[in-house]
C-alpha cells in the first residue's frame, strides 16, 4: 500500500519537473485552429489533401465543445489590445482560402454549436470562381493523360508512371509555385491544365467539388450571420523576399478593398502558406499601413501577451481526434522556437 502510495508521488513530482511540463506551464495561451475545408467523402486524399472528413470534423468540434471556449476574432482583438485577459482555454477557428464547402458543411454544425469561427479567402479565386494551383497540379499529377506532365514554362517534362515520380513532380513544382512571381506561377498552372483535356477537366472537377471557393454570395450569406471575413492576399500571393513591393501592396490592398465592398469590412488577414519564410519586414510594413489590425501565419504556437499583432501562431487540425487532441494540448511546447522567430522578424515593425 505505501509502495504504491510512493510510487503514485514519485511520478506524480517527475511529471510536474519534467521540461515538457514547465514549457507547457510557461507557454499556455489561446490557440489558433487552421483548417481549409471539410467534405462528406474524401475520393482521393492525395488530390483532396486540405480537406478533412465531416465526422472527424464533428468529433473533433464535439471536444473542444467539452474541453474549451471557441472566441471570435473580435474577441481576441479585445484581449490582445483593451486589456482583457488571455484565457488559455479559448482558441479560435480559422479556414482558409475559401472553399464552398466551408458554407455548406462546416458552418451549419458551427453554427449550431453557437461557435464563431473566421475564413480568410483570397479574392481573385472569389471573384473568377478560379480553382487554386496547387489543386491543379495534383490533379494533373494522378489523371493526366499519357502519364507525362509536360511544363513548357520550366522546360521541363515529368514523367508520372510511379509513386515516387508523381511525389518528386509535386515537390518541384510546388516549390516553384511557392517562390515565383504572379506571371511565373499562371504560366506553370496553364501548363499542368494543358495537359488534360477540357472535357476531361469538367469530370475531374466535378468528381473533386471540395475544390470549389466561394462566391460572393456564399461570402455575403456568411458574414450576414456573423462569420468573419479576412483576407488571404487576392491571388493566393505568397509574400516571400523575391517578390516586388509593388505587387504586394497590390495583393493586400485590392484584396481588403473587395471585401470590404461585398463583406463590410476586413481589419484580419492570413499569410497564404504563412510559413517561416513568407512574410518579410518590408510585407509586414504594407500589412500595418493597410490598416489590418491582425495578421496570421502558419508557424506554430500559441497566443501570448506581448506578440507581435502581424505574426501570431496558428496550429494546423489534423484529420484525426486522438492526434487532433494532442495538438490542441501541446501546442505551447512549440512557442518558444516560434517566439525567438517572431521576435527575429517582428523586431522594429510592431504597429503604430
Ligand atoms: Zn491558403
Amino acid at each position: 500500500m505505501l509502495k504504491t502510495r510512493l510510487k503514485k508521488h514519485f511520478f506524480k513530482t517527475a511529471d510536474c519537473l519534467s521540461p515538457f511540463n514547465l514549457i507547457r506551464k510557461l507557454n499556455k495561451g489561446p490557440l489558433v485552429l487552421v483548417y481549409h475545408g471539410v467534405e462528406k467523402e474524401l475520393i482521393n486524399p492525395r488530390v483532396q489533401t486540405l480537406h478533412i472528413p465531416l465526422p472527424t470534423f464533428e468529433q473533433q468540434m464535439d471536444f473542444l465543445r467539452r474541453s474549451r471556449q471557441v472566441i471570435s476574432m473580435d474577441d481576441l482583438y479585445s484581449c490582445l489590445f483593451h486589456n482583457h485577459p488571455l484565457d488559455p482555454s479559448h482558441i479560435l477557428i480559422t479556414f482558409d482560402d475559401g472553399y464552398k464547402n466551408n458554407r455548406s458543411l462546416a458552418a451549419p454544425l458551427l453554427e449550431s454549436l453557437g461557435f464563431p469561427f473566421s475564413v480568410f479567402i483570397s479574392t481573385r479565386h472569389v471573384e473568377e470562381r478560379r480553382r487554386f494551383p496547387i489543386y491543379r497540379l495534383r490533379a494533373a499529377l494522378y489523371y493526366a493523360e499519357n502519364k507525362k506532365l509536360a511544363v513548357r514554362c520550366l522546360d521541363t517534362t515529368f514523367d508520372l508512371d510511379t509513386k515516387a515520380q508523381r511525389g518528386r513532380a509535386l515537390e518541384a513544382i510546388s516549390g516553384v509555385l511557392k517562390t515565383s512571381p504572379r506571371r511565373l506561377v499562371e504560366s506553370i498552372v496553364q501548363d499542368v491544365t494543358g495537359s488534360i483535356s477540357e472535357e476531361r477537366w469538367l469530370e475531374i472537377d466535378h468528381l473533386f467539388s471540395s475544390e470549389e471557393p466561394m462566391d460572393w454570395g456564399d461570402i455575403r450569406q456568411l458574414s450576414d450571420r456573423g462569420v468573419t471575413i479576412g483576407s488571404h492576399c487576392h491571388d493566393h500571393f505568397i509574400l516571400n523576399a523575391s517578390q516586388e513591393p509593388a505587387e504586394i501592396e497590390y495583393q493586400l490592398s485590392t484584396s481588403k478593398r473587395l471585401i470590404e465592398q461585398n463583406a463590410g469590412r476586413c481589419s484580419y488577414i492570413a499569410y497564404p502558406n504563412g510559413g517561416k519564410e513568407d512574410i518579410t519586414p518590408g510585407a509586414l510594413r504594407m500589412v500595418r499601413d493597410n490598416r489590418y489590425l491582425l495578421g496570421f501565419t502558419s508557424v506554430k504556437g500559441v497566443i501570448r501577451d506581448g506578440v507581435h499583432p502581424f505574426l501570431l501562431a496558428r496550429v494546423f487540425a489534423p484529420d484525426d481526434l486522438d492526434r487532433f487532441k494532442f495538438r490542441v494540448k501541446n501546442a505551447c511546447l512549440y512557442h518558444p522556437r516560434y517566439s525567438r522567430w517572431a521576435g527575429r522578424l517582428g523586431g522594429a515593425e510592431r504597429p503604430n
